[in-house]
């Protein structure tokens, strides 16, 4: 233990994952589990079935779920790599970073698709998408991001769900950042394909992604696969013939997520988190807006995950100045990832409660101040009803030098 990371306290992750961990998940790593070993399989298929009771379905009504090694990138690349047939076409919704993932990787694999673009602070379209489905025929897939973690805005997966589902087209849902802190009903949103990860709302680690899905729906895609490790079929005959991951497990990982999910069951399943998260989100909006700082999105768009806020318009702001001492005090902010004005994001996932989001807004209190950045706010002009926190809401703020 010779390290300087071991004997210093970690930082406190306001990031939207990896995140801060309990301390049980951390010391459940403690182990070298034998991967083929009948002991670690059985956690396995425990941790298959937990997944499909917390999602709200079951086997025996058609559903699978699927771990796979890799980052939750991984996943949804396994599910278009897997699920599109050769001739198939997928339309994407996107409004961030993460629904122009989808685009790259479908380029990537050349599978035929389409764009439906709102702006970052605008929800997809589901009457827009209703046009296109109406237009375009040989759409066989609709893909979209339940939380943009790019700005924390929520897409109405449910009514885009009616549309997909009343056109008979494939539904993909990347739910990285909401399973788990959010309730989704698989039934009413028509979801066919739902993707997320061991590291974001039940609180693992890194190693593995997970999809869940319905099992008619999958079986028919054997043949297409375009890859061979990120093959969702291949994976699921494997768990059914031995129990095991194809090739190396991430033992560790799931070793951590065993635990993770035990600690959501005692704290009220995704109720009880969910409960939790509102209240860190809170605490950290009424602090910010105390400082005088400003959230990106309109209210009614906005998730309970991660908040993007706009820099103090002031000209002693400078973020990566900003970022250290915030750093320097035990508290790791992130970046902005918003194309259309500048931010930088607070998360509140992870094993933080209120007490921890009022530690980081008084460290940001203090790391403005200290930086001589004065920020004035004055009564907010009465705007279109979705003013607060629009981009060109930064003119409404007087700023001078301390
Ligand atoms: C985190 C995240 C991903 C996956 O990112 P990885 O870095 O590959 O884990 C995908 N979509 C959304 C919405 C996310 O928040």
């Amino acid at each position: 233990m010779s390290s300087e990371l071991s004997a210093a306290k970690d930082k406190t992750l306001f990031t939207p994952g990896p995140l801060t961990t309990s301390l049980p998940v951390k010391l459940a790593m403690l182990h070298d589990a034998g991967s083929w070993h009948w002991e670690f399989n059985g956690k396995v298929a425990a941790i298959r079935e937990q997944l499909l009771s917390l999602a709200g379905v079951s086997r025996a009504t058609g559903w699978e779920a699927i771990p796979l090694q890799g980052s939750g990138t991984f996943g949804v690349e396994a599910v278009f790599q897997t699920g599109v047939p050769p001739t198939g076409k997928v339309v994407v919704l996107s409004n961030g970073a993460y629904g122009e993932r989808m685009v790259l990787m479908l380029r990537h694999a050349r599978i035929a698709h389409t764009v439906l673009r709102t702006s970052e602070d605008t929800p997809n379209d589901p009457v827009a998408l209703d046009a296109l489905l109406c237009d375009d025929p040989t759409v066989t897939h609709v893909a979209v991001v339940h939380c943009e973690t790019t700005t924390g805005l929520v897409n109405p997966i449910d009514a885009i769900g009616r549309v997909v589902r009343r056109h008979g087209r494939t539904y993909v849902v990347d739910a990285m950042s909401s399973f788990g802190a959010y309730p989704i009903d698989f039934e009413a949103c028509g979801i066919d394909y739902l993707i997320s990860s061991a590291n974001k709302c039940i609180e693992g680690v890194p190693g593995f992604c997970f999809v869940i899905c319905r099992s008619d729906v999958l079986a028919a895609t054997d043949g297409w696969a375009r890859s061979l490790s990120l093959n969702l079929l291949d994976q699921l005959k494997g768990f059914q013939k031995n129990g095991q991951f194809r090739y190396t497990p991430p033992t560790h990982s799931i070793l951590a997520f065993e635990q993770a999910l035990a600690e959501l069951a005692s704290e009220g399943g995704i109720a009880g988190r969910a409960a939790r998260y509102q209240a860190n989100h809170q605490t950290l909006l009424e602090g910010m807006r105390r400082l005088g700082l400003r959230s990106y999105l309109p209210p009614d768009v906005q998730g309970h995950i991660i908040t993007s806020f706009l820099y103090p318009a002031h000209p002693r702001f400078d973020w990566p100045e900003f970022y250290r001492r915030v750093a320097e005090k035990g508290f790791l902010l992130y970046p902005g990832k918003i194309s259309q004005a500048d931010t930088f994001r607070v998360g509140n996932i992870g094993r933080l409660f209120p007490n921890d989001l009022r530690a980081v807004v008084q460290a940001i209190g203090e790391a403005l101040e200290e930086m001589g950045v004065v920020i004035h706010t004055l009564p907010l002009p009465v705007r279109d009803g979705r003013g607060e926190g629009r981009a060109e809401g930064l003119s409404y703020r007087e700023s001078r030098l301390a």
